[in-house]
This record gives structure tokens, C-alpha cells and sequence, in this order.
């Protein structure tokens, strides 16, 4: 059975329906691409997912159980981790206060020490070992920081990771380590919801594609089996 199922989802604004009934099922340890063209739906759909808008119909489901998403920290409770294009880290913080914000804000004690070595291992295995604990978040570059925020869902035990269009502004190299780490974050057994509109990322790095037009699922695949002409 699927990890995240989201059966008849439907969202409509004004007169504009966003997503007409969409379907979505992302298994345990996948990474599972959303991509479309633009105004297909997809922002819609992961604001659904991750709480920032309610569906008009439809249900989401985590391992079998259906969740109330009222908003972005119930969908964090909820074991669903959203990396956004505009980053929810601050920048004035260091790296490992930015690690631990969510936590902090459950009500952890501040332990600094603690807190540094954790980052460090933390860090290392997003393969940033070259950065400190300690130095302001803005002092990374954005793929970096990328890299942080995935680091810091993971601390806070996501089932389900959101990462919309992660590498557009990214050059190849800092996107080739957000893959790696993506690929890491799939095989500790969480489901990755990636958004793409880069076709060659999505064969190279996802199990799975859903592909949305005008608001409806059109296709779902292995993406072993599809197979692009050169
Ligand atoms: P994307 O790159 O995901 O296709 P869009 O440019 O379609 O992004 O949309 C950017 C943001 O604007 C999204 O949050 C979307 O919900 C919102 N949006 C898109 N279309 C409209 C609209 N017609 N009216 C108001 N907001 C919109
Ligand atoms: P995508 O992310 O695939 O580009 P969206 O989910 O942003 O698609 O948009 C799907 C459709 O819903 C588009 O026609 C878009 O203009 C419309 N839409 C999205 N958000 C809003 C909004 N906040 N208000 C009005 N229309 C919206």
C-alpha cells in the first residue's frame, strides 16, 4: 500500500478549477516527480499536502490514516516536511539554530552543545561537512541552504518531503548534491515529492512521475519504462 494517498482531490478558485479529482499515491522510499506544465496544478496540489490550502473535496491519507492538514504545522505534525522555493530558513541564524527551529518552537530546551554536534552529524550526511555549525545560515550559498533545510526535516522525522522545483535556480553542481541528498532522504524509507519541469532530472533522479495537464492527472509511470528518443 501507498505511504501518502490523496483520492479525489479537488480545488477551485473563483471560477478556475485548480484540480479537478486528482489522484496521487507516493510509496515509502520513493522519489516520486509531480511535473506539468505551468497552470497544470501542481503549486495547488502540494499546498494541499502541505497544509497551505484545503481541499474543496477529496481526502489525503498517511499510512492508511487520514489527516486534517489545517494549516502548514499540522501538516508538520503530520509527518509532511515542505523544502519551498522561497526557504523557511532565516538567514540571520546560524546553521544549526536553523536546524532546530521547528523543535525549539515544540518546546525543546536550548542546548547549545549538544545542538552543535547533532548539526554536525546532520550536516554530514547532507554532504556538508565543510560547513559549520555556527556560521550564519545567509553565509551559504542557495543550494547550501537547500541542502539545510532538507537536513532539518529530516531532524524532525518527516514521512513525506516536498521539494518544489528545488534545483531551479541551482547551478548543475549544487544540484547534483540536492539529488544526493534526495536519493539519502528516499532510502531512510520517506516519500520525496519532487516537482520538476526538468525532464533529464526527472529520469535520472525519480522511481516515479505523475504528470498533470489543466488540473487532472493525465499519467502515472515508472520511469524505467519510459524511454526518451535521442
Ligand atoms: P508555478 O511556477 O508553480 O507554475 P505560478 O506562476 O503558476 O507558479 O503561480 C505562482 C503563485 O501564484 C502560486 O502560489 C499560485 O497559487 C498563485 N497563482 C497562480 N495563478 C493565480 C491567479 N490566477 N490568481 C492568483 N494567484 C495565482
Ligand atoms: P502549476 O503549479 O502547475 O503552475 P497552479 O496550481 O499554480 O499550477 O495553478 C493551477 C490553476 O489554478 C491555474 O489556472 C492558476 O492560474 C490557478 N490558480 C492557482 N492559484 C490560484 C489562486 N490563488 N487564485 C486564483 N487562481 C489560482
Amino acid at each position: 500500500p501507498p505511504l501518502v494517498s490523496l483520492t479525489g482531490l479537488r480545488k477551485t478558485y473563483g471560477d478556475t478549477v485548480a484540480v479537478h479529482g486528482a489522484d496521487l499515491m507516493l510509496r515509502a522510499g520513493e522519489v516520486h516527480a509531480l511535473c506539468g506544465h505551468n497552470g497544470a496544478g501542481k503549486s495547488t496540489v502540494v499546498k494541499m499536502l502541505s497544509g497551505q490550502e484545503s481541499p474543496d473535496a477529496g481526502t489525503i491519507s498517511i499510512a492508511g490514516e487520514v489527516v486534517a492538514l489545517r494549516n502548514r504545522g499540522s501538516a508538520q505534525l503530520a509527518g509532511i516536511a515542505l523544502v519551498d522555493q522561497e526557504l523557511s530558513v532565516v538567514p540571520a541564524l546560524t546553521v544549526a539554530e536553523n536546524l532546530f527551529l521547528g523543535d525549539r518552537s515544540a518546546g525543546w530546551v536550548h542546548r547549545p552543545r549538544q545542538e552543535r554536534a547533532r548539526a554536525r552529524d546532520m550536516l554530514d550526511e547532507m554532504g556538508l561537512a565543510h560547513v559549520h555549525p555556527d556560521q550564519p545560515l545567509g553565509s551559504l550559498g542557495l543550494g547550501e541552504r537547500q541542502l539545510v533545510e532538507i537536513a532539518r526535516a529530516m531532524g524532525q522525522r518527516a514521512r513525506v518531503v516536498i521539494l518544489d522545483e528545488p534545483t531551479a535556480t541551482l547551478s548543475d553542481v549544487e544540484s547534483e548534491r540536492v539529488y544526493a541528498a534526495v536519493r539519502r532522504v528516499a532510502a531512510t524509507g520517506c516519500s520525496v515529492l519532487f516537482v520538476s519541469h526538468r525532464l533529464g532530472e526527472v529520469l535520472q533522479l525519480c522511481d516515479r512521475v505523475t504528470v498533470m495537464r489543466d488540473g487532472r492527472v493525465v499519467t502515472v509511470a515508472d520511469t524505467a519504462e519510459l524511454t526518451v528518443q535521442s
